[in-house]
């Protein structure tokens, strides 16, 4: 092989080389991208919206577990209470026997610090007490 064949082939070797890298950045780019994308958007999943009041409401009614609690009564099943620590006292329990609060997933979720919403107003009505 004369020397210029042998260039020849150099060359020719090193243009496939550089045409097969050049030819997989892309695709290690497409996929990297994809990647962040489905990062991203599991993120977003996470993130919720802040609630509305309302919103807040109906969620913590939806996870009290105040019907289970010794201090229920079926008057206020009746009046279709519960969420005390979200809405203040009850209009009928009044009698404290018990509390099973800090079992629930509301004071869990909402790092909640009290019991006896019920009886002793909301828990901000607690806080601003403490
Ligand atoms: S913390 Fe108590 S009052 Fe609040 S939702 Fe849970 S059980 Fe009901
Ligand atoms: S606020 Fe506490 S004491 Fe009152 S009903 Fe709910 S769990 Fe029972």
């Amino acid at each position: 092989m004369n020397h210029r064949r042998l260039l020849m082939l150099i060359v020719a070797c090193v243009a496939a080389g550089f045409m097969a890298c050049g030819g997989e950045e892309p695709q290690a780019e497409q996929q990297v991208e994809e990647q962040v994308a489905e990062e991203v958007e599991e993120q977003v999943e996470v993130i919720e919206p802040e609630m509305t009041e309302e919103e807040m409401v109906a969620w913590v009614m939806e996870n009290c577990i105040c019907p289970q609690c010794p201090s229920w009564i079926p008057e206020a099943a009746e009046k279709g209470e519960g969420g005390y620590c979200a809405v203040g006292i009850s209009a009928c329990i009044v009698e404290e026997a018990g509390c099973i609060c800090p079992e629930c997933p509301v004071t869990l979720e909402k790092d909640l610090l009290w019991g006896y919403y019920c009886t002793r107003g909301s828990a901000e009505e607690m806080m601003a007490q403490d």
